[in-house]
């Protein structure tokens, strides 16, 4: 039997092998959690590690609670059974939980806790000796917007210098679209947003300890207000390096707030994300998003400040409310003849719709009213509806690959490339790159870091 004893033991997953990357969840709840004296390990990079590499490290501690992270977890193998057999050998008595986005998912596997919502202060309630149901969920939605997150950087105990580190600057989004099933939407983020002092410290503590400048933001709407832009601009100013982030971007705000392309740019904005979801101004008004002509007048705007500097990718939901084929066609026309200009990729997909198959999930409005909205289920996924032209999920599938194959990258990421690892290796697959690091660099320091334990 191990000696050391770790309170939480958390493994971790990648949201994609494509980018070296890592969820960041886990590291907010370590964060808290030494904070309040309790001490931690994080097994992550799960989709790259086999049980047997697991057991080695499993093998080395005793802990009281072991922790799994749903939001990326793609890891067949580690099943909450397999885990078991695992920790039942270096273990007399233990905990197993899981949390994440999609923990509702593991209700039936052999979990003691399942955590749903943000978890950084029901982890901590969780170590007060209070005893808790199975399903811990109180701060599912957490309305009041008492997060601990907004006054205490995440810490994390390695990061290699290319990957792309999650970042928040504010929780919360202050829209309400019919077909979001964000469980924060439709708040009041002004008043949940990270204090200056603690984003500054967070962006140079890593950047001095591990050489990271590249962020992705995970705030649902980085430009939500203006103030919250000067703000960041205030703490960018102060660092001794250019940061580079990723962000969600909404250019109808663009275009009421002009000032903001330059305020985004400064702060090191170098890859935009922007719902576009239709191209019907009908569809638009129904999903409480702005219309075409303000999205057009944003992006321009955005594109005489940002040059060929920024990556612009945008998304695109067929078989909205409304939405019509016309639509579908105009948008693909209007990408090829001006569109391309200020969009450099289009990423589609059909609505998807679910029915409330738990009560531990978010649903939109579109699925929570469906006969409102005009849409029946007809199978897990799929739907009809009245509207003529994509009147079936298959329409909507069939035309988001329509304009997934018209609006492919007319020009290579030059702003923002991925994989900045495997290009320094002159690695071309990805994948292979982040695989490599994982065997050469990162599951050779976790095992040193669980030796020296
Ligand atoms: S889709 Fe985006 S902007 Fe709309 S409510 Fe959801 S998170 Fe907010």
């Amino acid at each position: 039997m191990p000696e050391t004893l770790i309170d939480f033991v958390l493994l971790n997953d990648i949201p994609d092998k494509k980018d070296l990357s890592r969820g960041i969840g886990v590291y907010r709840l370590t964060t808290e959690l030494e904070k309040h004296g309790h001490s931690t390990l994080v097994i992550d990079y799960a989709s790259c590690m086999s049980l047997d590499q697991l057991e080695v490290i499993l093998s080395k501690v005793k802990t009281k609670t072991f922790g799994v992270s749903s939001t990326w977890f793609k890891n067949k193998i580690f099943t909450a059974k397999n885990l078991r057999k695992i920790l039942n050998k270096y273990n007399d008595s233990y905990k197993l939980i899981v949390g994440g986005a999609y923990a509702y998912q593991y209700i039936d596997e052999d979990y003691d806790h399942i955590f749903v919502g943000h978890s950084e202060n029901q982890i901590i309630d969780f170590c007060s000796g209070i005893v808790f149901p199975r399903i811990i969920d109180w701060d599912r939605k957490a309305k009041d917007g008492k997060f601990s997150f907004n006054d205490s950087y995440t810490v994390f105990p390695y990061l290699h210098p290319d990957e792309i580190v999650g970042l928040e600057t504010s929780r919360g989004c202050i829209f309400n679209c019919a077909f979001c099933n964000y469980p924060h939407k439709n708040q009041n983020t002004r008043n949940f947003m990270k204090y200056e002092d603690v984003l500054y410290k967070e962006l140079l503590n890593n950047y001095e300890t591990w050489g990271t400048k590249r962020y992705a933001i995970i705030d649902d709407t980085f430009n939500d207000y203006t103030d919250k832009l000067v703000s960041i601009k205030r703490v960018v100013d102060k660092l001794p390096f250019q940061p580079e982030f990723w962000a969600y971007i909404r250019f109808d705000i663009i275009a009421a707030q002009p000032e903001q392309a330059q305020l985004l740019y400064d702060i090191g904005l170098r890859s935009a994300m922007h719902g576009l979801e239709t191209w019907n101004d009908e569809t638009a008004k129904i999903i409480r998003k702005g219309n075409r002509q303000k999205k057009i007048d944003g992006m321009k705007i955005a594109k005489s400040i940002w040059k060929e500097n920024v990556f612009v990718n945008v998304f695109y939901i067929a078989g909205l409310p409304k939405d019509k084929v016309e639509d579908v066609h105009d948008f693909i026309l209007y990408w090829k003849t001006e569109g391309h200009e200020y969009i450099d990729n289009v990423t589609a997909f059909p609505l998807y719709l679910r029915d409330n198959e738990s009560q531990y999930i978010e649903l939109s409005d579109i699925e929570k009213y469906k006969d409102l909205y005009g849409y029946k289920m007809t199978g897990p996924k799929s739907w009809i509806r009245k509207d003529p032209g994509i009147d079936t999920f298959e329409k909507a599938t069939e035309m988001a690959n329509l304009i997934n194959l018209n609006c492919k990258w007319k020009k290579k990421n030059t702003a923002w490339t991925w994989n900045a690892y495997a290009q320094r290796l002159g690695i071309k697959n990805h994948e292979e790159a982040t695989q490599k690091f994982f065997d050469e660099i990162y599951y050779p320091n976790l095992l040193k870091t669980a030796n020296e334990l």
